[in-house]
């Protein structure tokens, strides 16, 4: 049997963050980590937007490697025992561990066809797919208008693709943008050439030859040459769920990062932690939080004793379009636009019961410290109040 000090299953972004945050403490006790991925630590968010801008691809590892951990790459983690402080995975090997980071992370929500033919986009495989079909075809379909769907579309375009999208909204980033900005960004897809079709969803799906053809609900029939879904990710909570731990919408994590169970962690897209300035329970889907969390898990299985009080940040870019943000963005939210120039820069506040749960700083840079700081006001703020709240250029 393996033993390690400390085990890790999962090998995204919060894995390799929580081995740098180990190492900052503990030089050279042992880290074992286990992915089903077959690819050692590397970034994602570049698969949607950098990898297709001419980004290096060797740019995209995250050098884990360098930092003296044992790999068990092409498993499955499928059984944790907390009392015996053992994990099995897919193959039978058991692994002994004396603190555990669970980081398994998120998996795409999945139609119930098209199968192995439509790409759920969430790893550096799902990338290489897509840019080898890119390479023969013309034609691209891409369901959703979320985070995923409005950065790939934007991605395929650029690379001169005819693409559609279908999306059951009304609008690109319906659910996060103020209605005037996801309208404009539905203008600005059509100006570059982008086919949308909103307010309808994909109901029938064929493969003929080596392309596809697709039918929405209100009978539009698409023939393309690949198919790309993002239409959300749900949390992987089923290993310790089975294991008995405590999982809501992600697994339940207190301020240090533990789990339910003792010298069990969790950290990245998987958990759901205390988020302080917000102050309620959250589960966080993006790069800033899986960082920043898995290094202060590694640091406090290592020893540290830290809570955990950041404010994560997002982002996200499409065509020359970009934002950062912080906290929560809910369209249902009150919000007040403070554009320097309609919908090219601004700052849009987002106001619930006099507190700003969200900021979204729209081709804004460099200012989202003054955001958490904004939100983690008690307020109470009125809408007239907000405006030049944040000062940029
Ligand atoms: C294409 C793309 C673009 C993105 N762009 C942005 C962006 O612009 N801005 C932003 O803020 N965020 C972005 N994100 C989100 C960001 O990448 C994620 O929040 C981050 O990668 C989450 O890291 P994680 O380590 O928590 O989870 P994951 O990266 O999902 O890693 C989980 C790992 O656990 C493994 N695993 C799961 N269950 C098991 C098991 N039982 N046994 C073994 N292994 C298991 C998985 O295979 C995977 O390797 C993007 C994501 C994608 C996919």
């Amino acid at each position: 049997m393996n033993a390690y000090k400390y085990l890790i299953v999962g090998s995204g972004m919060a894995a390799d963050a929580a081995v740098r945050g180990i190492r900052e403490l503990d030089a050279d006790g042992s880290i074992g980590m286990i992915s089903d991925e077959t690819d050692k630590p590397y970034a994602r968010p570049p698969l949607s937007k950098g990898m297709w801008k001419g980004r290096p691809f060797e740019k995209i590892w995250r050098g884990t490697e360098n930092l003296n951990v044992d790999f068990h790459l092409g498993r499955t983690v499928t059984e944790l025992d907390p009392a015996a402080r053992r994990v099995r995975d897919s193959q039978g090997q058991e692994y002994a561990y004396e603190k555990l980071l669970l980081a398994t992370g998120a998996a795409p929500i999945r139609l119930p066809f098209g199968d192995e033919d439509i790409i759920y986009y969430r790893t550096l495989q799902d990338y290489q797919r897509l840019r080898a079909l890119s390479e023969q075809g013309q034609r691209f379909l891409v369901i959703g208008a979320g985070f995923i769907g409005s950065e790939i579309a934007a991605a395929l375009s650029m690379q001169s693709k005819q693409v559609t999208m279908v999306f059951l909204e009304n609008a690109i980033g319906e659910r996060i943008f103020p209605p005037e900005i996801s309208q404009f960004l539905n203008d600005a897809y059509r100006k570059k050439g982008v086919e949308l079709i909103p307010a309808d969803g994909v109901e029938k799906f064929e493969k003929t030859g080596s392309r596809f053809k697709v039918q929405t609900r209100s009978g539009r029939v698409i023939e393309t040459d690949g198919v790309v879904a993002g239409l959300g990710v749900r949390p992987n909570i089923a290993l310790a769920k089975s294991a008995g731990l405590n999982v809501e919408n992600g697994i339940v994590v207190d301020d240090h990062l533990r789990a339910s169970a003792p010298d069990v962690y969790a950290a990245g897209d998987v958990a759901m932690f205390p988020h302080a300035a917000l102050g309620k329970m959250m589960r966080v889907e993006h790069e800033d939080n899986a960082l920043k969390m898995g290094k202060q898990a590694g640091r406090n299985m290592a020893g540290a004793d830290e809570t955990y009080a950041h404010a994560p940040i997002f982002y996200s870019d499409m065509f020359e379009f970009g934002y950062e943000a912080v906290g929560e963005l809910n369209s249902k939210f009150e919000t007040v636009t403070d554009w320097q120039e309609p919908f090219q820069k601004g700052v849009i506040y987002y106001l619930d019961g006099g507190r700003v749960r969200g900021v979204l700083l729209w081709n804004v840079w460099k200012k989202t410290k003054d955001a958490a700081a904004l939100i983690a006001e008690a307020g109470l703020f009125k809408a007239e109040d907000l405006k030049g709240k944040i000062k940029f250029e």
